[in-house]
């Protein structure tokens, strides 16, 4: 099986390789200063005077964000079912509860009205997913926040770099975005995350909690005037800060976000062009003048396609073929379901959808000849 196109791979260079052995051989392993200088890069990317915070996952940074605006037990945090589970896993790991809702089938993101509708008296945030690399209606999401004294944490582990009426993601108002450096996301540091907000006080706790409730980190401890032996924990942190290791890898992915978007733009149209005409809804584009990130490229075969999703993606398989779902949504997981008693009639749009998805591969190590395999493929299946 030499000969299969997976359906992503990470797109790593010399640089990374070099800059990771440096790390090796420095001697500073963990927590530094490329994590810092990671950090400074990324915000001087998002740009708007935001502060970063490195963590080993999105996850972890969005456990962190929802800890610091002050989630708790008997608070609701709504979001979206067409997510990933972090999502809402970290809403209860503070004990609140995640309020699922359904999501606009033009774009794909969580509705707005369906967010409104599900306001109650315990609602403290809402978390909007940047569904692919898509923004959300940020302006009615924004909107709601205001006028019912939400928070907001932007999950936007697909949209690095994305846009919002031509400002990045990331440098809007909301109270955090949280990014993910996970193996097939745009960029890449094998596994991390970073935290981005305006708030010097977010970005305070963000770091004292991704390091056990430590005022110093090891770093600071080590370079500052004060003893290096002294520190204190002034609350029961979490162990989520990043290594330089993860960070090396990191500050050459930063430098190529642009570039990266600007390939998987490419091919994202170049699907566009080759698949229009057969039967299949092509994925939603960002409004003229936005960027779309295009971490994902989703299709949804129509119901008149010869076949249906599941015997779609056995054949792409046999013909080499590496295809995903995004996502599984959450009302379907035995957890969620279950403890929440949901069921699919509450999000008509997504559920719909889910039965109908697949996502083609879309990575910057693609060659055209990997591409033109997939289009033959998808084309051979559907005609
Ligand atoms: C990948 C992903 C995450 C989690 O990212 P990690 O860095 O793996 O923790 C969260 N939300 C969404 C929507 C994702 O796709």
């Amino acid at each position: 099986m030499s000969d299969f196109l997976p359906f992503a791979l990470p797109d790593i260079g010399e640089e990374e390789i070099a800059e990771v052995l440096d790390s090796l051989r420095s001697g500073w392993l963990t927590t530094g200063p490329k994590t810092k200088r990671f950090e400074q890069e990324f915000a001087a990317f998002i740009g708007g005077n935001v502060e970063a915070v490195a963590v080993n996952s999105a996850t972890a940074g969005l456990h962190l964000a929802l800890e610091a605006i002050g989630i708790g037990p008997g608070d609701e945090v709504i979001t979206t079912t067409h997510t990933f589970t972090s999502t809402a896993e970290v809403v209860r790991y503070l004990g609140a509860d995640p309020v699922l809702v359904d999501i606009d089938p033009l774009t794909l993101n969580i509705d707005p009205a369906a967010v409104e509708r599900a306001i109650t008296p315990r609602t403290r945030a809402i978390i909007p997913v940047h569904f692919s690399g898509l923004s959300c209606d940020m302006d009615s999401i924004f909107a709601l926040a205001r006028k019912h004294g939400l928070k907001v944490v932007e999950d936007a582990a697909h949209a690095l770099p994305a846009t919002c009426h031509g400002k990045l993601i990331g440098s809007l108002n909301s109270d955090a975005t949280v990014y993910s450096f996970y193996a097939t996301k745009t960029i890449t540091t094998g596994e991390g995350g970073m935290v981005v907000t305006a708030s010097p006080e977010i970005a305070a706790r963000c770091r004292t909690m991704r390091l056990h409730g430590i005022s110093r980190d090891a770093f600071d401890r080590y370079t500052s005037k004060k003893p290096a032996w002294f520190y204190e924990v002034v609350a029961p942190g979490f162990k989520y800060n990043m290594t330089d290791i993860a960070a090396s890898i990191g500050l050459h992915q930063i430098k190529k976000a642009w570039q990266f978007q600007a390939r998987r733009q490419e091919m994202a149209q170049y699907y566009d062009k080759a698949l229009e005409r057969l039967p299949v809804l092509l994925p939603p584009k960002a409004p003229a003048g936005d960027t779309h990130a295009w971490h994902l490229y989703v299709l949804r075969l129509e119901p008149s396609a010869k076949v249906k999703r599941d015997h779609f993606i056995e054949l792409m398989a046999e013909r080499g073929i590496g295809c995903s779902v995004h996502f599984i949504p959450l009302h379907l997981h035995p957890y969620w379901r279950d403890r929440y008693a949901l069921k699919p009639e509450d999000f008509p749009c997504a559920q719909e959808i889910y039965g109908r998805s697949v996502s083609l591969p879309l990575f910057t190590k693609m060659t055209e000849a990997d591409q033109q395999k997939v289009i033959d493929a998808v084309r051979g299946i559907l005609t």
